[in-house]
């Protein structure tokens, strides 16, 4: 196992996640149920964290993982379904999975 990246919270977490297994590369969340204790200890101690199951997929890892730092493309875009605001970057919507008008 090694650790991957940080996240800012659950949420960014799971994107990255199922990002990556969508790649093919197996990992894992850990510290997804220790927000509640925010405060008591410190953040990097509680952020979200991004496990890869196999040390050999890092480099894969970070390249895809580029594509969630790179700045902001363009305006955040309405989804048509279900009325949430997603992302540029993203090609669906990240509530109820529609495709990006
Ligand atoms: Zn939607």
């Amino acid at each position: 196992m090694k650790l991957l990246a940080r996240a800012d919270n659950f949420l960014q977490a799971s994107i990255w996640a199922d990002t990556l297994r969508g790649a093919g590369i197996k990992c894992e969340l850990r510290n997804t149920a220790l927000s509640g204790a925010l405060g008591e200890i410190p953040f990097l101690e509680c952020a979200p964290q991004l496990w890869l199951e196999h040390d050999k997929d890092e480099a894969r890892a970070h390249e895809i993982m580029l594509q969630f730092r790179r700045p902001m493309a363009g305006p955040f875009w309405q989804c048509l379904s279900c009325g949430e605001n997603s992302e540029p970057q993203f090609g669906s919507c990240w509530q109820c999975g529609a495709t990006r008008p």
